[in-house]
């Protein structure tokens, strides 16, 4: 099958269709070869008019990214090819050569160029066309999802679902929950998002959860500064007129990028004179921008809060609760679905980069001294692409290594984080992420807060480029500690001692009588204070009042002066049988709206032959809608069969749009698979004629049809979309159903 279009633009070219002939291979582009008398001659000429530059080019940088061995390997050559034309054509410039030695070596060039261009574009995966105006067209036509406040001009960073992507969305949440909260009996916590200042200043968010923004010295236009050098770079990699020297230099930069501060920032922004992409004006300094959005509780201002930039912070305040609930055992974890909000610099990218988006995050807390996993050898031998800090270093490409094999060489710190890393891939996989996109990147130890211990983003390739979805990070005891510091609330667990051991204890006992005499409604909270010192900050504190009869207790800033006779000494020797520890943390966090986003350009198809029939081929699993019902007529006979078809579906919990629309069925299948409904139901005029009455079953991404009763519907919709059958168990055990051509 080839497009109509295809064959005029030959034709205009003056090529006879009858020396014309086209073949498929496993690309999804054909090839065109001309016949003539003495030899088949490759049509160059034929292949321009279908990927016009800019195309041709994207399939390029594609391939760049996507760099399996086996393109790699015969595209290289290639590649080196086309340098080594480039450096002699510069080489002979600088000499001052002979124009017509110039000019011979450019025609050369340009052949090899297009030796390589063709072959990217037969060697290319059919993604690499893909065209995202086209998914967005259909995002928004189909109300999948579209920017909030729209009718006042629209906002950015902000989205609407509308009932399609509601209910993908629903589904991918459904599925979280049962491959983790389910699977792994989790916690689950549903905390709120107005989260007041100390908690956020105690986790580090205050001071430190800021991007580097740089503005348009003249209109004061903003640009998060590390996404401009990145942009930038990109652009002047694709100039003709710079240096090779600078393009490397570029490159350089570019891979260290992650780890800059605002000084390294400032000094490639100056050094490669950017400007501002919009007016090419000059920028300022990078500046920290705080992307917590701050507000009030209550009306009298002074209760300053912020809407929680992650939803882990509500899970380490309750970690008391949650411990106890867990009956003070170790290794346990908990979870949360939520809103997070990012007041993002200058959110450009769709769904990628929003202010406001739903985030599933786990916090597993286990003992810092062993972070084995009691179900690690379960997944022990399933395989990732990793692409290690040193691979990133080095230049060198992702590899797929065993979770198993990555744990033990400690190129992955521990098996708890290579656990959830094996469980987010699978997670991602069922949701239908396509596992040739998918990597797993480590973090540089430059990009880490310096108490991590590892971290490793699952990175999903979409038309953006790798796209971080999950991080999964050890945070070691940090988030806790910080909330004990702030709370004086001791956030620790129990670990059972081998042996008892024999302590001194040294603790100051509050004489409550004259403590409340002094210090009123505080009282309760110094006697607190006082109960959570270590023994030597006991210590300490009888020598000063020893020394200086006085001792000045601080709690969260505030200043309480104590004189001896407040306080009673007490010193004793105890039998410990356990120890007091401060759990580790694992956690991954999820982003839902990344991972659906790179869901809907993964699942999104032309039919061949047909690039204007575009439609989302879903797992099932996530579909919104899992099958349409379509009478083949409007007559009045087929409607029992159509309530019986509905009632079926009911009882098994499938939900369905009816669309008896007066369109042809072609066209209505069309509306469907726009709309990625896995199964199209159709009822015709022979559904009630059979004993037992029958419908045909329409599987949208292969357009192939089986028939089967009514009552075997359910049963059969409902196992494809959990994944118990597959589209061709179902084809081999019931009859095929030869349609009209749609
Ligand atoms: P982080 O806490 O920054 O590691 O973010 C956790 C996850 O939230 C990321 O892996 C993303 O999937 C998602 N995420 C972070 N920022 C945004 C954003 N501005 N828009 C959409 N998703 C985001």
């Amino acid at each position: 099958m080839f497009s109509s279009c295809w064959i005029k633009t030959i034709r205009h070219i003056s090529v006879s269709p009858r020396i014309l002939r086209f073949y498929s291979s496993d690309s999804p582009f054909f090839k065109v070869e001309v016949v003539s008398s003495e030899r088949k001659v490759q049509a160059k000429k034929s292949v321009a008019p279908r990927f016009e530059k800019k195309h041709r080019q994207k399939i390029s940088d594609y391939l760049k990214q996507m760099a399996t061995p086996e393109i790699e390997a015969q595209l290289a050559p290639l590649r080196a090819a086309v340098k080594e034309y480039g450096d002699l054509i510069r080489d002979l410039k600088a000499k001052k050569a002979p124009k017509i030695d110039i000019d011979k070596a450019v025609v050369e060039l340009k052949a090899r160029k297009r030796r390589l261009e063709e072959t990217e574009i037969a060697l290319a995966p059919k993604e690499a066309s893909f065209d995202r105006l086209k998914l967005e067209d259909l995002l928004k036509r189909r109300f999948f999802y579209d920017q909030s406040f729209a009718i006042y001009g629209g906002v950015t960073g902000l989205y609407d679902f509308g009932p399609m992507g509601c209910s993908l969305k629903a589904n991918m949440l459904q599925e979280w929950r049962k491959h983790f909260i389910l699977e792994e009996g989790m916690l689950e916590v549903d905390c709120t998002s107005l989260t007041p200042e100390p908690v956020l200043k105690a986790s580090g968010h205050v001071d430190r959860f800021a991007d580097w923004m740089v503005k348009d010295v003249k209109n004061g236009e903003c640009f998060r500064a590390d996404h401009l050098i990145k942009n930038s770079i990109e652009k002047l990699m694709n100039d003709k007129k710079v240096s090779a020297e600078m393009k490397k230099d570029g490159e350089d930069a570019l891979a260290r990028l992650e780890g800059f501060d605002d000084k390294d920032m400032h000094e490639v922004i100056t050094r490669f004179k950017f400007k501002s992409p919009i007016t090419g004006n000059d920028l300022t300094e990078p500046i920290a921008f705080n992307l917590m959005f701050p507000t009030q509780i209550g009306p009298t201002g002074d209760f300053k809060a912020f809407l929680r930039p992650e939803t882990a912070q509500g899970i380490f305040v309750n970690f008391k609760r949650l411990l106890e609930f867990n009956q003070g055992k170790l290794p346990f974890a908990a979870a949360q679905i939520g809103l997070g909000f990012r007041n993002e610099i200058s959110p450009r990218q769709g769904l990628i980069r929003v202010r406001e988006f739903t985030m599933c995050e786990i916090e597993h807390f286990v003992d810092p001294e062993d972070k084995s996993f009691p179900k690690f050898a379960k997944i022990a031998d399933q395989k990732l692409v990793l692409f290690s800090a040193c691979n990133q270093l080095d230049g060198a490409p992702a590899r797929e290594v065993a979770i198993g094999e990555a744990v033990a060489n400690k190129t992955v710190a521990n098996e708890t984080l290579g656990y959830y890393m094996a469980r987010c891939h699978q997670f991602l996989m069922k949701v239908g992420v396509d596992g040739r996109r998918l990597r797993f990147r480590q973090h540089l130890s430059n990009e880490m807060a310096h108490y991590a211990q590892d971290c490793w983003d699952a990175e999903i390739l979409t038309s953006y480029g790798w796209i971080e979805c999950v991080g999964n990070a050890d945070r070691a005891c940090y988030d806790l500690q910080q909330h004990f510091k702030a709370t004086n609330v001791k956030l620790v667990a129990e670990k059972k001692l081998p042996q008892p051991i024999d302590v001194n204890v040294v603790e100051a006992q509050a004489n409550m009588a004259l403590l409340g005499k002094s210090f009123k409604k505080d009282s309760k909270k110094i006697q607190t204070a006082l109960q959570q010192l270590t023994s030597e900050q006991v210590t300490a504190l009888e020598e000063e009042l020893l020394s200086k009869q006085i001792y000045n207790l601080d709690i969260n800033g505030e200043n309480y002066p104590l004189t001896p006779d407040l306080l009673n000494i007490k010193k004793y020797s105890k039998k410990l049988h356990v120890q007091e520890i401060t759990p580790s943390v694992i956690e991954p966090s999820y982003g839902i709206g990344r991972i659906m986003y790179a869901l809907l350009e993964h699942s999104f198809r032309q039919r061949e032959g047909d690039e204007q029939r575009t439609f989302l081929a879903f797992k099932p699993l996530v579909a919104p809608i899992k099958c349409s019902i379509l009478p083949i007529s409007a007559n009045e006979t087929l409607v029992p069969v159509m309530e019986a078809v509905k009632e079926e579906l009911a009882r098994y919990e499938l939900s369905y749009k009816v669309d008896d629309s007066s369109g042809t069925i072609g066209r209505r299948y069309a509306r469907t698979d726009e709309i990625g409904i896995p199964f199209g139901i159709t009822v015709d005029f022979d559904s009630d004629k059979t004993t037992p009455h029958t419908v045909t079953i329409r599987h949208a991404e292969t357009m192939s049809q089986i028939r089967l009763p009514i009552s075997e519907l359910g049963r059969l919709i409902s196992d494809l979309v959990a994944g118990r059958q597959q589209w061709s168990d179902a084809e081999a055990k019931w009859p095929k159903f030869e349609a009209n051509a749609e």
